[in-house]
């Protein structure tokens, strides 16, 4: 990466690390059998993704067996949801979710309410915390399964999985949780918080774009939504991309040996950020629960202004950051997420999101607390809103 450009959107992507692309290189030209093939080639291939497969399981202490490979967080989501009612037994046609998920599950849910499905969207508090006495009395006879955000991409806001996943159970549900951008970031054991599926992606673990993986745990029956060759249990049809599986099974390697380190030192950028935009800044407030969050995602709004004229006046002094997500900031529609912290849709747009990596450094986040407040100063002049 430049020197001169500052890079602050971790959560919308991240760089492939090198150490990653080394681990792939030899999947291209050398390693190229069709791991479905049982001559040497195609062994060869099969014992990179076999790897993987141990590789990102152990992140999150499930076996191997549990994980399949798919082609991201939103293919993982949209198997793991759909691929489980299609598949249970349970009689069951109501669904929970919460009103902070990410569009590849809030979208699979608007799907299944066409299908006929009920579907409850189950709140959150000021802070971005699922409300628990709401979730606990929205369970009914026939709830066969919740979908609940591990870390939000938004706000970073992280939810007590754990506890949602043992009310589920007593109440004869499963729980899926998209965990993409926790993964990596904070310890997940996915057996003793009891999770049932959950989603992951490659590149905001610093693996390539167009990889992830769905833990299925043990015994849990899922079918699936398409049809093929009988790669990765037949719930994945296709052959497999191993150079990008290989590149996922390192990076949760390296996840694993930088999670304690990378998470500290991010966490504390994040509250330096956070203390110090909110002493120079006056009307700023911080968006989310301000430490049940990653390690890496500072979320704030200025009153009086457009988070998008911030997002232009940061990436004119080649600081990229993120109003509202990525998802959504093509579009005019204040963010979902701002929606239900309780935000009106005026201080949604006057959001922005840094969201903190591996290569960044305490130079760059002084550069930024350099520049921000000139930049909303000059903002707030401008305003009509002001
Ligand atoms: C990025 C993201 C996804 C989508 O993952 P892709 O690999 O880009 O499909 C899903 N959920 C969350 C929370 C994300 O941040």
């Amino acid at each position: 990466m430049t020197n001169d450009k500052i890079y602050m959107d971790y959560a919308s992507s991240t760089p492939v690390d090198p150490i990653v692309l080394e681990a792939m290189l030899p999947y291209f030209c050398e390693i190229y059998g069709n791991a479905s093939n049982i001559h040497s080639f195609g062994r060869t291939s099969r014992e990179g993704i076999e790897k993987a497969r141990e590789q990102v399981a152990g992140l999150i202490g499930a076996e191997a067996g549990e994980i399949i490979f798919t082609s991201g967080g939103t293919e993982a989501d949209n198997i793991g949801i759909i691929g489980y009612l299609q598949g249970s037994r349970k009689e069951g046609t109501h669904i929970m979710t919460s009103t902070i998920e990410h569009p590849a599950v809030l979208r699979t849910f608007q799907y299944l309410e066409k299908k006929g499905y009920e579907v409850t969207y189950i709140p959150v508090d000021s802070e971005g915390i699922i409300d628990i006495d709401e979730y606990k009395a929205s369970f009914r006879e026939n709830t066969s399964l919740v979908s609940i955000i591990f870390g939000n991409n938004e706000i970073g806001v992280v939810q007590d999985i754990k506890e949602l996943a043992r009310i589920a159970h007593e109440h004869g549900a499963v729980l899926h949780t998209d965990a993409v951008q926790a993964y990596g970031k904070i310890p997940i054991n996915a057996k003793e918080m009891g999770i049932d599926l959950l989603s992951l992606s490659g590149h905001k673990i610093y693996a390539p774009k167009g990889i992830g993986a769905l833990y299925i745990s043990k015994g849990l029956r899922v079918s699936r939504i398409n049809h093929g060759g009988s790669h990765e249990r037949g719930l994945r049809s296709g052959t497999e991309n191993v150079p990008s599986i290989v590149g996922l099974g390192k990076a949760a390697e390296l996840a694993g040996q930088r999670m304690a380190e990378d998470g500290a030192r991010e966490m504390k950028m994040r509250d330096h950020l956070f203390d110090e935009i909110l002493a120079k800044i006056p009307d700023t407030h911080i968006n989310g629960h301000r430490t049940k969050r990653l390690p890496n995602n500072v979320n704030i709004r200025f009153a009086h202004i457009e988070g998008e004229a911030i997002l232009l006046n940061l990436d004119y002094y080649g600081i990229a950051v993120t109003t509202g997500s990525a998802c959504s900031s093509a579009s005019l529609d204040p963010s979902h997420v701002m929606l239900a912290i309780g935000l009106t849709a005026e201080e949604a747009h006057g959001s922005m999101r840094l969201t903190l990596g591996h290569q960044t450094t305490d130079e760059e986040v002084e550069r930024v607390l350099e520049v921000l407040p000139g930049v909303i100063e000059k903002l707030r002049k401008m305003s009509p809103l002001g």
